[in-house]
């Protein structure tokens, strides 16, 4: 309620578009007189030493200490000697999970018009650890690493969130019946925590089979979680089941139920500071925070006004079909709240 202290969350507006879509995204949260402040970092323009980066270690302070922040697109500066700012961010923040929901959009038209589901993606290793090396010239090797900790914390995660936002199923996606004892130890742990949660349909899909599926019958699908690479392939897929990256959303879950939402989209210099971008990316990412911080009424209310702006069709963005400037497009959201 208003009476109740606002809610301080970390904004990092990004490159590019970004300053563009994340002014959306405060405008209509005004609108929508949701109880957060505020608290913006910019990416410095030079590599904080206790960082190794760009980003400032005040800005990593401060995710830490809201719990809570919503970024835009980062443009990853070139040259040496610093770590990418999304790896920073992963390892700094150690955002283990990242969450993507995906459905259709009413009345924007795709190929599929009931999509609804949502890919949980192990973050922190599998494919991704780094570990890379040649054995004998002309034979390389790259170590899959998963752990029995990581893959409990990011199962858990995915049958906590299935739980608490009224989700009846659960599905591992794996290949075990290749990778038999890091799939594996995957899918032991994925079944330890679905045994928690008798509540939750739980199964087991092999990945190829997975992708047949949900080309063929997506709306076959509802909570899908699962090892680093196959969930980096999976969730690009789902995003072109619904209309492409413009539309994504996504959220990455951090140690201590850290929550960092940001749009899956990259900076789009092509059109950045022209007042052209499309801002639903950022303002989906941004209702995604709402329902971490269980403001589930303001986020139902806001994911509506840019549901019904989008499907009415009077003000759409360029990457839409429409010619709606940033600033149009978000008056009219603005105007349905
Ligand atoms: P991009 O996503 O920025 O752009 C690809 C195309 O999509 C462009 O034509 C762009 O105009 C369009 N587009 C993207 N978002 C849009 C939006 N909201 N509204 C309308 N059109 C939109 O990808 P890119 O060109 O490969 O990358 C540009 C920069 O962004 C690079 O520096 C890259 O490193 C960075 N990047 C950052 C992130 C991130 O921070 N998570 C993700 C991807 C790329």
């Amino acid at each position: 309620s208003s009476a109740t202290a606002p809610i301080r969350a970390t904004l990092f507006p990004g490159d590019g578009i970004g300053p563009e879509i994340a002014e959306s995204v405060k405008q209509v949260f005004r609108t929508a007189e949701v109880p957060i402040e505020w608290e913006e970092h910019y990416v410095g323009d030079q590599i904080d030493p206790r960082t190794q980066s760009f980003l400032t270690w005040e800005s990593l302070e401060s995710v830490r200490k809201n719990g809570v922040g919503l970024k835009g697109p980062m443009a990853t500066p070139i040259g040496k000697g610093h770590r990418s700012l999304n790896l920073t961010l992963r390892k700094e923040l150690n955002l283990y999970a990242n969450v993507r929901p995906c459905y259709s959009l009413p009345g924007y038209k795709t190929r599929y018009d009931d999509v609804n589901l949502i890919t949980i993606r192990e973050n922190t290793e599998g494919e991704y650890s780094g570990l890379e090396h040649q054995v004998v010239r002309g034979v390389v090797e790259s170590l899959k690493i998963i752990t029995r900790q990581a893959s409990l914390r990011v199962a858990e995660y995915a049958f906590h969130y299935a739980k608490t936002h009224g989700r009846e199923r659960v599905s591992a996606i794996h290949k075990a019946n290749i990778m038999q004892k890091t799939d594996g130890l995957f899918l032991k742990c994925c079944r330890e925590v679905a045994e928690k949660y008798p509540e939750i349909t739980y199964e087991e899909v092999v990945i190829d089979n997975c992708c047949m599926m949900l080309v063929k019958n997506p709306a076959l699908f509802d909570v899908l979680v699962m090892p680093n690479l196959y969930g980096d392939i999976i969730s690009d897929l789902c995003a072109g089941l619904i209309g492409g990256l413009g539309l994504t959303p996504s959220c990455n879950i951090g140690e201590g139920g850290i929550a960092l939402a940001e749009a899956v989209h990259g900076s789009a210099p092509d059109i950045a500071g022209k007042n052209l971008a499309n801002p639903t990316a950022l303002l989906l990412s941004a209702v995604t925070m709402l329902r971490h911080l269980s403001l589930h009424d303001k986020a139902d209310r806001i994911q509506n006004a840019i549901l019904s702006t989008i499907s009415e069709g009077k003000y759409r963005t360029a990457d839409l079909g429409g010619s709606s400037t940033t600033t149009d497009f978000t008056k009219a959201i603005c105007d349905h709240l």
